[in-house]
């Protein structure tokens, strides 16, 4: 399927929104419009002719492995290769390691672009850039110098090793171990499930961050370490060295993403490194999992986009029946299936959640910026709170959003999009995953409302939900968005009060914290989508009262903010109703009567 990168709504929401000018000369990266939009355009067409291309093949050849190596679908490591050696791979990577320290404001659309093309492909990238922040905060100098700059440059790819057979999202449960030796080092033994790119042969070496126990670690996960295992221990020059004594068992057959190996990792006495401090491997981890969980919100988004393209060719060219107000193609033998309503719904449905979606990744890809980079340090810790509250939502609704947006395509596109050959199917398949890894959707909701909401009694919240407030008072007093603004704004006061409700009833009865969760989250996507949309058509209409050479496409802005706000953001009701329906009727039903 073709994939072109959404360079005009791109743009949008990075200059007409979000000022990435301003951004960038505030964290001094010396990145001017020219500079970006020149590097967006080389990047849709990397993505565009070079990733894409690979994908429907990838899914259809999948991963070998044969003698502990795995071999991975033609044509990705000829990809790989231009992906370093014309410096994507370093594009986030810090100066001072070789990288080239984009933001993430601009570095989130070209990571959209490579999901969008091919996520089988992105796989074997995408942890290795988490594995630099983890290391880069929290390693020592001997490990950062050894390391670091192979693993900027993506010449040496990066894994995250948590997941045990009897441990997945309960990691207090893992068992693999890590003995001191003499030297400093450490013997790691133990075995690892479902590690993406834990083996392959795009890159000359692979680091993986494990999770494991020291010997005399408390139970928990208070007794958890980080170690860096590499494939290939580093020499003292910087290049591969001695063979480390860990090998890939077996890779997983799955659903999708199925040009992306999924390894049985076997550590068997493997030398490794603690990363920060011993026993604070989870504190270390988070680091990684932040950057991880953004990523595979940026999954759902960049799929979705795919699905949205395809699926708006398809209801341009596909003829079937009259539209119901009479022939509107009477030249043809049918109308193409966009003149009709529910098609256009499916359409303006996928449309409205992708380019939403695409503008919370903005809001909060901001956010980790001036948490990193903002010269002032109370800037830099509001906005590490603002980004910390947004990352489970990011996660879990992109994601969500990703599937639906995917089986919507399947819809549009009828029987053929059941059908391998249109690619349609194998969206839906490779985006399913996104929903389940770095956390399931539930444990961002828990982890929303445990950590988030309760964790500092709604303050930040508030906080958010003020900042939204604002942009509704700013807008109501223009006649041409008076109604959105009110509409929003209404929203955001029974989001208010939808949030002190949960805290209370949280604080009467624990069952109400994993109750409401994943609604509480979806209630507050379906919200923050509909505040960004009305700055989006608070922008297009600034815009057209310019007199703006693109009207079509801030006309365009206008009616898919009216549409969002009047057909999508209704579902916020449901999932209110919901919470409001409590843990009660969850919990009455006992185990055994769930079944006779
Ligand atoms: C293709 C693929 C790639 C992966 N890549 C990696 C990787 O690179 N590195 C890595 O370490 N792991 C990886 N994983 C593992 C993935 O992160 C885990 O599968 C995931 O975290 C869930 O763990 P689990 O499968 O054991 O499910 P479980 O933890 O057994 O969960 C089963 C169900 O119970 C729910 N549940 C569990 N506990 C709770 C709770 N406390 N409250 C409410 N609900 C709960 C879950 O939400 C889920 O619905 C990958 C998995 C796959 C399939």
């Amino acid at each position: 399927m073709e994939y072109k990168a959404p360079l005009r709504d791109m743009r949008f929401v990075l200059h007409e929104l979000f000022d990435a000018s301003t951004h960038c000369e505030l964290l001094g990266n010396g990145l001017d419009r020219e500079l970006i939009d020149g590097v967006l355009e080389e990047a849709a067409r990397y993505t565009g002719g070079e990733i894409a291309p690979l994908n429907r093949n990838s899914d259809e050849e999948g991963v070998t492995l044969e003698n502990g190596e795995v071999r991975t679908p033609q044509g990705f490591v000829e990809a790989y290769r231009q992906y370093v050696d014309n410096g994507w791979a370093s594009m986030t990577g810090p100066t001072e390691y070789g990288g080239q320290g984009f933001p993430q404001l601009v570095a989130c659309n070209f990571h959209e672009m490579l999901m969008g093309a091919s996520l089988s492909f992105r796989i074997y990238s995408g942890l290795t850039e988490g594995a630099v922040l983890a290391l880069y905060k929290h390693g020592s100098d001997e490990l950062k110098n050894a390391y670091l700059e192979k693993l900027v440059s993506g010449s040496w790819s990066g894994t995250m090793c948590l997941t045990e057979p009897q441990a997945g999202t309960d990691l207090a449960l893992l068992r693999t171990k890590a003995e001191p030796q003499a030297d400093g080092s450490y013997k790691v033994s133990g075995s690892k499930i479902f590690i993406s790119g834990g083996e392959h042969d795009m890159s000359e070496n692979i680091v993986h961050l494990v999770l494991a126990r020291l010997p005399d670690a408390a139970a928990g996960v208070k007794g958890i370490s980080l170690l860096l295992v590499p494939k290939f221990i580093a020499k003292a020059d910087g290049t591969p060295g001695e063979r480390n004594a860990l090998s890939c068992g077996a890779i997983e057959h799955k659903m999708g993403i199925k040009g992306a190996a999924t390894c049985v990792m076997n550590f068997d006495g493997a030398t490794g490194w603690v990363v920060g401090e011993p026993n604070q491997g989870l504190a270390c981890m988070f680091t990684m999992m932040n950057d991880a969980r953004f990523q595979v919100g940026l999954q759902g988004l960049g799929i979705a986009e795919q699905a949205y393209q395809g699926s708006l060719a398809y209801a341009r060219e596909r003829l079937q029946s009259r539209g119901l107000a009479g022939a509107q193609h009477p030249d043809k033998v049918a109308d193409p299936i966009i003149v009709h309503p529910d098609v256009r719904r499916m359409l303006l449905t996928q449309k409205t959640l992708v380019e939403g979606s695409r503008m919370l990744a903005a809001y909060c890809a901001r956010q980790l910026d001036l948490e990193h980079g903002h010269p002032e340090p109370s800037y830099r810790k509001a906005a590490s709170k603002r980004a910390a509250l947004l990352i489970p939502i990011v996660k879990a609704f992109f994601t969500d959003m990703g599937q639906e947006v995917a089986s919507l395509g399947v819809q549009v596109y009828g029987g053929h999009g059941y059908i391998r050959e249109w690619g349609m199917e194998q969206l839906m398949r490779d985006s399913r995953i996104t929903q389940l890894y770095e956390g399931t959707n539930g444990i961002q909701a828990l982890d929303y409302i445990r950590r988030k909401l309760l964790g500092d009694g709604g303050t930040e919240l508030s906080a958010l939900q003020a900042d939204f407030s604002e942009i509704c008072d700013q807008q109501v007093d223009r006649p041409a968005l008076h109604d959105m603004a009110s509409k929003v704004q209404v929203r955001i006061g029974e989001w208010r009060e939808l949030s002190a409700e949960i805290i209370a009833a949280t604080g009467r009865d624990a069952q109400e914290i994993g109750a409401v969760s994943v609604d509480f989250l979806q209630y507050s996507a379906y919200v923050l989508l509909a505040g960004l949309w009305l700055q989006a058509a608070a922008r297009a209409q600034d815009a057209l009262e310019q007199g703006s050479g693109e009207e079509g496409f801030y006309q365009a802005k206008l009616a898919s903010a009216d549409f969002y706000l009047r057909r999508v953001l209704p579902r916020a009701s449901a999932h209110r109703e919901a919470i409001q329906g409590g843990a009660g009727c969850l919990m009455a039903l006992p185990e055994s009567d769930f079944a006779f």
